[in-house]
């Protein structure tokens, strides 16, 4: 099981994912979507957009 290495909530494969794509592909630790949208200065909106585009361009990181 992996948690935010800020909030301690438990993470989705899609928040590791979007995570290793946005910030750093070999991260060992991980932010949720609301502390990573928060770093980011985005919308969790955004970021569930960013998940589904490297979804749909087929990004290996999300298989
Ligand atoms: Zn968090």
């Amino acid at each position: 099981m992996l948690f935010c290495m800020q909030c301690d909530k438990r993470l989705t494969s899609d928040e590791v994912s979007i995570y290793r794509r946005l910030i750093y592909r070999d991260a060992e630790e991980y932010l949720c979507k609301a502390c990573l949208a928060e770093k980011m200065r985005v919308t969790t909106n955004e970021i569930d957009r960013k998940i589904e585009h490297f979804k749909k361009i087929g990004c290996t990181l999300f298989s």
